[in-house]
């Protein structure tokens, strides 16, 4: 469906857990409040029906950690069969996929995007909070990989980030990397790099960055190549303000609807999931309202308070 502004949204990211078995500051900055349940199986593919009905062809599963939630496996092979869905990925930390990417595959799953944000075991481990992350991470990557997912990483651009050495990683594991600049959601104000810091960095490593266009998913990266012939993206929402061509929604795992990440007013679906129609007509009218762009860059404007891991990212 188009929402008032006449942007096509297509796209759905449903969080199925507020659950996470990391412990990442910028994502998780505050204990979970009294949040509410998250909404059953059964539920979950109700909202799912409904947003197919309404045009959504692509459906994201993330978290807290996807792979936390108990029978995620055949709660897969359910939405998979939704009419109208062409595209069913996930984003995950990837500690749990190693044992998992094969049956992720068979169960329909085609993309996976795996967060890591240092190369460095020792770095990586101290930022998750848990050791052995890093190597079961690294072991996750490899699986997607040998199970035939299209797998991309993703890393936040922290002041703490080494991203020559994400990089290197990512040649090695032969994935493309994407960096993500950190949004002022939910957590501790920091002082984060953004694409300019990247790209300086980038320059002064004489890797000489250059735009190239590519179009891999249904998101807002923008891809660049460096003289080596490696290609990176970037997802820069606060540099690079991509609201004019936002092409989704969320869906958190307790059963709110937001339209846009920077606004706490979502829709509650919960009273509506037992009759269609109305479910329906509640997803439409939230969709048609998406606000025109995020306000990341007036503080005070930002009205979600809840974390990361509560809304999915
Ligand atoms: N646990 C899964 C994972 O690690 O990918 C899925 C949930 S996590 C909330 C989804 C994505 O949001 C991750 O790539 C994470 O790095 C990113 N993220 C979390 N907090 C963020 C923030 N404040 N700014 C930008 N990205 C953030």
């Amino acid at each position: 469906m188009t929402d008032q502004l006449g942007r096509t949204i297509d796209y759905l990211r449903l969080s199925v857990t507020t659950a996470c078995n990391l412990r990442c500051p910028y994502c998780r900055p505050t204990p979970l409040g009294d949040a509410p349940p998250a909404l059953s199986d059964d539920d979950l593919v109700r909202v799912v029906r409904a947003a197919a009905t309404l045009g959504v062809r692509h459906l994201r599963l993330t978290g807290g950690e996807p792979l936390t939630r108990p029978h995620f496996l055949s709660l897969v092979q359910t939405l998979r069969a939704i009419p109208g869905l062409e595209t069913l990925s996930v984003t995950t930390n990837g500690t749990l996929l190693a044992g998992q990417a094969a049956k992720l595959a068979h169960a329909g799953i085609s993309r996976i995007n795996i967060s890591l944000d240092a190369a460095d075991e020792a770095a990586c481990d101290a930022l998750t909070g848990v050791p052995g992350s890093f190597r079961q991470t690294l072991a996750g990557i490899r699986a997607a990989k040998e199970a035939g997912l299209l797998v991309k990483l993703n890393a936040v651009l922290l002041p703490s980030t080494d991203v020559l050495a994400l990089l290197s990683l990512a040649s090695r594991e032969q994935v493309l990397l994407r960096f993500i600049e950190w949004m002022p959601i939910g957590g501790i104000p920091q002082k984060a790099p953004h694409t300019a810091d990247l790209m300086k960095l980038l320059t002064d490593a004489n890797l000489d960055p250059k735009p190239v266009k590519a179009s891999l998913g249904n998101g807002p990266a923008r891809y660049f190549v460096t003289n080596t012939g490696q290609m990176f993206g970037v997802i820069d929402a606060l540099s690079h303000r991509f609201c004019a061509g936002c092409n989704r929604v969320r869906v958190t795992a307790s059963g709110i609807l937001k339209p846009c990440l920077c606004y706490g007013n979502g829709a509650d679906l919960r009273p509506y999931l037992q009759d269609e129609a109305m479910l329906t007509n509640v997803m439409r009218n939230a969709i048609f309202q998406k606000p025109a762009q995020h306000c990341f860059d007036t503080p005070g404007g930002i009205t979600e308070h809840h974390s990361m891991r509560e809304i999915g990212g």
